[in-house]
């Protein structure tokens, strides 16, 4: 771990590491408690750092604020050169920092290449973006969409995407011309700390304000101090449910923008034409990867009653020998399934295992929590596991999201029920239908379809590209970051109408004579 540690600059003493940029100083600071970041795989301390106290929050909006108000003046590909520079720098480190995502959260490299992809994207539209000219229905007239730079976005992530989630934030708030202050999980402050580094060291190189990237370590109170204040123009929040609706109401009972990111139940259904192999690696990969701890992870299953005895004897093989062989740490390239994050989460796996099985879920594979060897004993360890469920109404657990490796099976006969099934639950994130068959896919993402804000055809509910907007519907908040159109977000909109004749014109014939 120290190696990791000082590949990033970060100190390996045992002091307690700054989780705090003063823009002023443009030095590390942090006066609030202390926060420890532990190994999910072996329980090892790699450091404690320390937090933002409310004056420092105060702080870093403030310079924020006044970082703001130079880089709205400079041209949107001038800011895209620099985010150029970020991309070329985080780059450079990708392999340090993938390895201490995996150290501290049990993810790997993927994460931070998401954030280098999302920069890529961002640079370009750093050339493109802008409102379209309308036609005016007065004579000599021009009506246009105009967006300008919002001002302060609040980012506050949570601590499975520990350094993606940022990415995307970051990469469009800054080639549109605003300031960012994150606010990391308070599990995952050393990929926050050295993410920001990297930003930091661009942004002094082109002698830049450094309060256009802030960073606040901090836990719920941190949160909430960006949450409330009214310079904070957009929050972008991911996390929980219950958080999220407390975040949302609140900014928006002060008017502010809210984006939401918030948890997901998605599911896969297997039709009978569907290639099997395939949908049984696709559902495996999704339902098992990063030991379920992904917001897109797939938590349902659903399987033709044809078709399911044979996929469910296949999986659960395939679950069987995964457990066996294939559980480790992070940083080993046989591992397929992690740690889960915390000792609280192993404890929220045994607990919605039993509900399970009180509400008529059978385990066909895996339930139990695993004891690890050596260093990796202190570690947070469960089996994969799958439940059969009979009686989808009576098994209420599977309407709710369990941030762990588990995945709930039934069956249907037709796509319409699998379709109801899928629809069922109050989150809408990611959704799979393995099909061969084009009416049974142009069904599923159609109006009579699927609800939820990404669709897979022949793919898994996890893993998405950042080309396409990443957001999901109903109770995951209706968020939309990283690509298509989510950069309008963060935009202060107006449609002006400029006139360049000599009357007054007048729209829906209205005459003022
Ligand atoms: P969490 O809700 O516990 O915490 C998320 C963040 O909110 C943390 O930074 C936390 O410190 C902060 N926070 C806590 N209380 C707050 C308050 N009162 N005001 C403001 N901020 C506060 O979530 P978590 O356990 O870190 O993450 C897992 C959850 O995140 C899952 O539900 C998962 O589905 C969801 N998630 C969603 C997406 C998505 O894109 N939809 C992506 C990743 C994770």
């Amino acid at each position: 771990a120290s190696a990791v540690l000082s590949s990033l600059d970060l100190p390996t003493s045992g002091e307690p590491v700054a989780g705090v940029y003063h823009a002023h100083t443009k030095g590390w600071h942090g006066s609030g408690d202390l926060q420890e970041s532990k190994s999910p795989a072996t329980g090892e301390v790699l450091a404690r750092v320390r937090t933002a106290s409310q004056d420092e929050v105060d702080a870093a909006l403030t310079s924020a604020r006044r970082a703001y108000e130079s880089w709205r003046t400079v041209p949107a590909p001038k800011r895209g050169e620099v985010l150029r520079q970020v991309r070329t720098a985080l780059n450079e480190r990708i392999d340090d920092l993938g390895k201490l995502v995996s150290l501290e959260m049990g993810k790997g490299r993927g994460e931070v290449q998401e954030f280098v992809d999302e920069m890529d994207l961002a640079v370009g539209l750093s050339r493109s973006i802008g409102g379209t000219l309308v036609p005016s229905e007065r004579s000599h007239h021009q009506m246009m969409e105009v967006a300008n730079p919002l001002g302060v976005v609040g980012v506050i992530t949570a601590f499975n995407f520990p350094n993606a989630v940022f990415g995307w934030n970051f990469s469009l708030s800054f080639i549109t011309g605003n300031a960012t202050v994150w606010k990391p999980a308070p599990t995952t402050p050393l990929t926050a700390i050295a993410t920001t580094k990297i930003v930091q060291s661009v942004l002094e190189a082109n002698k830049l304000d450094a309060g256009l990237a802030a960073l606040v370590c901090g836990g719920g109170e941190t949160g909430e101090a960006l949450v409330n204040d009214k310079r904070v123009d957009l929050l972008s929040f991911t996390g929980s449910e219950a958080r999220g609706r407390e975040v949302g109401m609140k900014v928006a009972g002060r008017f502010g923008q809210s984006l939401l990111e918030l948890g997901g139940n998605n599911a896969a259904t297997v039709l009978p034409d569907a290639n099997m192999q395939l949908a049984l690696r696709a559902t495996t990969f999704a339902a098992l990867g990063t030991s379920g701890q992904r917001c897109t992870s797939t938590r349902r299953l659903f399987l033709h009653s044809s078709i399911a005895p044979h996929f469910l004897s296949s999986l659960t093989s395939a679950y069987k020998k995964i457990t066996a062989e294939r559980i480790g740490h992070p940083l080993d390239s046989k591992t397929l399934v992690g740690p889960l994050h915390t000792a609280d989460a192993v404890k929220r796996f045994e607990s919605a295992v039993e509900t399970a099985k009180s509400q008529g879920g059978e385990i066909l594979a895996g339930g139990n929590v695993v004891k690890m060897d050596g260093e990796l004993s202190g570690g947070n360890w469960v089996e994969p596991t799958i439940v059969l469920v009979k009686d989808v109404e009576r098994c209420q657990i599977m309407q709710q999201e369990t941030f762990a490796p588990i995945l709930y099976v039934t069956t249907f006969e037709t796509l319409e029920e699998a379709i109801a099934l899928n629809n069922s639950v109050a989150q809408g994130l990611s959704s799979s239908l393995f099909t061969q068959n084009l009416a049974s896919a142009m069904q599923f993402i159609g109006a009579t379809g699927s609800d939820t804000g990404i669709i897979n055809i022949n793919g898994s509910t996890s893993g998405a590209e950042i080309g396409a907007p990443f957001g999901g519907n109903k109770s995951t908040g209706w968020g939309r970051e990283s690509g298509g159109d989510a950069w309008k977000a963060y935009c202060r909109w107006s449609s002006c109408t400029l006139n360049f004749s000599n009357e007054l014109g007048l729209a829906q014939g209205v005459s003022f004579d």
